[in-house]
């Protein structure tokens, strides 16, 4: 079983792939022909394959032998073990579930964030309706309506953040993306969590913002990753960071 829910994150990892790459620019992600980039060669199934087409054509693409970026084979890789890891924590079971949807936004929104400096609003709305109905089915349906007014909540929080810091900094501080996915992990986590979650990335997030700051002439740093980061730690080590908060809050 858990051989086979690697190929699935296998395959999930390259749609994803898919997904993150070209739907910020514009392209068709579901109904057009994979093509190579370099070339605009469409390519046949058997070169669409995870892992297998990358070996068997040595990284390249069959018909114009450019480089494939191995950022491909990475996020395949990184999402077959990542969904491996949930089966053998979790089994089948409501935690397991969740932590797919948590995942499949980490790597959507790394590919999004680092490369075009945007999360797409369709992961956010499909992660949103999938999260609705696993609280619903598993919890019931005032637990998932509490979660709902727990997102909200979370998102005028980060709305305050972003107002209050563009009015500081005189520039946008925040993403629009940055500020609706703050509702999705008060709906995931419910408000408190939410909270240690927000103020969780803000720490991931430091050491690389100080290291773009100087190295860099570019200021602009994508946040939603260490949003996503922040959200996947807490999910993965939820029992403790419950127990964090009884501490604080008892
Ligand atoms: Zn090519």
């Amino acid at each position: 079983m858990a051989i086979l829910i690697f190929i699935l994150g296998l395959l999930f990892g390259s749609f994803y792939l898919v997904v993150g790459l070209r739907l910020p620019k514009g392209e068709d992600a579901l109904f057009s022909r994979s093509h190579c980039d370099n070339c605009q060669h469409v390519l046949k199934w058997y070169n669409l394959i995870p892992i297998f087409s990358f070996i068997g054509q040595k990284g390249k693409c069959p018909y114009c032998h450019e480089k494939i970026s191995p950022l491909n084979i990475i996020v395949e890789l990184a999402t077959g073990f990542l969904f491996t890891l949930g089966y053998l924590m979790y089994g089948f079971s409501y935690e397991f579930y969740l932590y797919l949807i948590v995942v499949s936004l980490m790597i959507l929104i790394f590919i999004t964030d680092f490369i075009y400096l945007i999360i797409l609003d369709s992961p956010l709305i499909i992660g949103t309706i999938l999260v609705i109905i696993l609280k619903y089915i598993y919890l019931g349906l005032m637990p998932a309506l509490t979660s709902l007014l727990n997102g909200i909540l979370l998102f005028f929080v980060m709305y305050l953040i972003q107002f209050l810091g563009s009015k500081l900094f005189k520039k946008e501080s925040l993403g629009g993306g940055d500020v609706k996915f703050a509702f999705l992990i008060g709906l995931i986590l419910d408000f408190p969590l939410g909270l240690v979650t927000l103020i969780l990335s803000t720490f991931l997030a430091l050491p690389y913002s100080i290291a773009t700051l100087y190295m860099t002439k570019n200021h602009e740093v994508p946040y939603g990753p260490f949003l996503v980061g922040a959200l996947f730690i807490v999910i993965v080590f939820l029992d403790k960071f419950k127990a964090l908060l009884l501490v604080l809050f008892p």
